[in-house]
């Protein structure tokens, strides 16, 4: 029997229409964009057209996208540029508890090196304390980075007004978009910040490939320098066939979502699954459930039971799902973001996460349902 992947928000399948838009870029034509022959030529004509279905996805510029090797580069850049261009008087940064690792750990990086970081808290939902957001952002804030949808609940934060309080303060917003595409609208405008990252493989894309959106007329400075690609803000050959394949997948995450019957269907999917595993196993419960989230992710604590078992028995059963962050999957921790939530250690490290794609069927979810409450009786029955 086929395996069922629930792990979508580690990483997507490549859509097929993504591979068959790949493939010609890594036979023949494989010329240098930056090359003044028509080969080359091609080659930019590849990057100009993915350039522009992603600033469809993004409703922005296409002089605003840059490309990049992936959310963590993307992040890492925005990072890198707000501290090198920020006046001597402005020295702190605002992240959340709900960070994923990637912005986590830039911001802990500029706390070792002087800088004042504020940690905004989140309450047992998931939901940011935005009073203390907006009253951190002040006159000595240069840059806030906070995340849309959680990788670990799916929860979204409420960013209404936090672009205008950063414009108003002087200081630049960063929104780690990652888990968003093809599961909500995107739009920049709406979402007022100046610098905005994700990455392909999270939408059906490939690996090793993202996006670093940088509104027009932002103060920015490359992480990366040498050649004069990307418009001088990220040095280095063009990887083509990558970059075409995120234009189509990008193309392809707008189109679903705009497409509310296909996410209606996505989230009654993952609904079902959740209610179905929180009304057969006694004491389990749903991280983040009571606040807005995206149509794919469930974090669930199963009452009492160490995730990595469950996944190890459901993993053997064809099942394969995860516990939080997949860079954090190596870790014995228990999870940060669930910890922030107000999750014990043992309820922390007792909760599994199920992330769907638009390719999870009624079928899987089904099946998927008796595996693990199968799996989890048996367990508790040890
Ligand atoms: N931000 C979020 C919310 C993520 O889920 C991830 C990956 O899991 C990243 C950033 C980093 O993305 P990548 O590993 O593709 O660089």
């Amino acid at each position: 029997m086929q395996r069922i992947y629930l792990d979508n928000n580690s990483t997507t399948r490549p859509a097929p229409e993504v591979v068959e838009a790949m493939a010609p870029w890594m036979h023949e034509r494989h010329a240098n964009p930056s090359s003044p022959h028509p080969a080359g030529e091609a080659s930019a004509d590849a990057i100009r057209a993915a350039r522009g279905q992603v600033a469809s996805l993004l409703n922005c510029s296409p002089s605003e996208v840059c490309f990049t090797s992936g959310a963590s580069e993307s992040i890492a850049t925005a990072f890198a540029s707000a501290q090198a261009t920020a006046p001597e008087a402005r020295r702190k940064l605002i992240v959340s508890h709900a960070e994923h690792s990637a912005v986590k750990y830039n911001a802990q990086r500029a706390e070792e090196e002087g800088w004042d970081l504020a940690v905004i808290g989140v309450d047992e939902e998931g939901q940011l304390d935005r009073e203390r957001l907006l009253s951190e952002i002040d006159s000595s804030c240069a840059f806030v980075s906070l995340i849309l949808a959680n990788n670990e609940t799916g929860v979204l934060s409420d960013l209404q007004g936090v672009g205008e309080a950063c414009r108003s303060a002087g200081a630049s917003l960063h929104v780690d978009a990652v888990q968003a595409p093809g599961k909500m609208e995107l739009d920049v405008g709406n979402l007022d910040c100046d610098f905005l990252s994700l990455s392909a493989h999270k939408f059906h894309g490939p690996a090793g490939v993202g996006i670093l959106y940088v509104r027009s007329g932002q103060t920015f400075r490359p992480l990366i320098v040498g050649g004069p690609q990307e418009d001088q803000r990220r040095a280095g050959t063009e990887n083509v066939a990558a970059v075409v394949g995120l234009g189509v997948a990008a193309q392809l995450a707008h189109t679903r979502s705009l497409d509310t019957t296909s996410l209606a269907s996505m989230e009654l999917l993952r609904d079902t699954l959740e209610q179905r595993l929180l009304a057969s196993l006694p004491g389990s419960r749903a991280n983040g459930a009571g606040s807005l989230r995206v149509p794919s992710t469930s974090n669930l604590y199963l009452g009492g039971l160490e995730a990595a078992y469950v996944l190890a028995v459901i993993g053997q059963d064809g099942v394969d799902a995860s516990a939080g962050s997949a860079c954090n999957a190596t870790s014995t921790a228990p999870s940060p973001v669930l910890m922030a939530m107000g999750r014990n250690e043992a309820q922390a490290s007792g909760s599994l996460r199920f992330s769907l794609s638009a390719h999870t069927t009624a079928e899987e979810i089904d099946r998927t349902g008796d595996i693990v409450i199968a799996a989890v009786q048996a367990l508790r029955s040890l």
